[in-house]
């Protein structure tokens, strides 16, 4: 697993015997100086304290210039851990271009596969027809599940989709999701969908699904790529990226949305791997899935039914894979 810290991180001592030599003091100095020791001791302005921000990575994929933290960083870092629907401070100090830093994502590609179309259904001749996925053929896409409510897969993969986007954007990424929505009506099939990762040369792709399987089951899990070489698909090359990515992902979505890995596949792990799915034997560019919950069970669908939770959600999910492209 990638970084899982706590959600704020106590202020670094600048020198060694920071933290006794002011516990010493303040049982000998006045106020006024007590107050500033205080101050000075977490950080003053523009401090790093709270170096961890938006993920563990960005720390260590910074770790060459760790004087050169921008102001704001740090708080913006630990806005962006509350998962705050709204948009966070550091997203929208990120936004220029040319100010971005280090900290960008600028340059980097990501294509978003949000499961299934909410138009499939009216188009099942279309998406019950069979494609190639190297090692078989599978039908070219499904309508997906549902809550019991019917609040639908395709409406929450979309959903969730469209927030990503928008944290990855707000990191200077480039964005692309392989349908949004009605456009197009149905689908793409699933080897479509790994052609557009491929196409665009995608630094890393994800699919966002949610699972319809039985009360009581539950939780999330990061599908990956397993050994595929037959036809056109050979995953070699993806393997070990893709393992990564998908640690990244499942790491911080355990982290920041609470969800906890699947009870019923991946042995706790949170993690599966597949050679069955065509979306990932397809691709040539690093690729991971995630269910990220369980719509019918009762608990699972009380959450993906949350804006809220959907947000955290999200923002888990973006910051698994801003970890991963700072560190690639
Ligand atoms: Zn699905």
């Amino acid at each position: 697993m990638s970084y899982v810290g706590p959600d704020f991180e106590p202020p670094q001592p600048r020198r060694p015997r920071r933290g006794p030599l002011t516990v010493a003091l303040a049982a000998l100095v006045p106020g006024a100086l007590l107050g500033w020791l205080v101050y000075e001791a977490v950080g003053g302005p523009g401090g790093s304290g709270g170096g961890s921000d938006t993920a563990g990575g960005r720390a260590s994929a910074a770790s060459s210039s760790p004087s050169t933290a921008k102001p704001g960083s740090a708080g913006a870092g630990d806005d962006a851990k509350q998962a705050s629907p709204t948009p966070t401070p550091s997203a929208s100090a990120s936004s220029p271009v040319s100010g971005s830093g280090s900290g960008s994502l600028k340059g980097k590609v990501v294509v978003i596969d949000p499961g299934h179309n909410p138009g499939n259904y009216k188009h099942t001749t279309e998406i019950n027809r069979q494609v190639d996925v190297g090692n078989g053929h599978k039908e070219c896409d499904t309508t997906g599940t549902s809550t019991n409510d019917g609040y639908t897969e395709a409406s929450f993969t979309l959903d969730v989709a469209h927030r990503l986007r928008t944290l990855l954007e707000q990191q200077g990424a480039t964005v692309k999701l392989t349908h949004d929505g009605d456009s197009p009506p149905w689908g793409p099939c699933v080897d479509e969908r790994a052609r557009i990762g491929n196409t665009a040369r995608a630094d890393a792709a994800i699919s966002i699904h949610a699972d319809g399987v039985a009360e009581g089951e539950r939780g999330f899990h990061v599908i990956l790529p397993g050994s595929v070489n037959a036809g056109a698909a050979d995953t070699r090359p993806i393997l070990d990226s893709s393992r990564d990515l998908g640690e990244r992902v499942a790491g911080n979505f355990l982290r920041v949305t609470d969800e906890p890995p699947s009870n019923y596949v991946g042995e706790g792990t949170g993690l599966v791997t597949r050679t069955d799915l065509g979306g990932l034997n397809l691709s040539t560019v690093p690729k991971v899935f995630i269910e990220c919950g369980n719509m019918r069970d009762s608990k699972d669908s009380a959450r993906l039914t949350s804006g809220t939770w959907r947000q955290k959600a999200a923002q888990g999910i973006s910051e698994g894979i801003v970890s991963f492209l700072r560190e690639s």
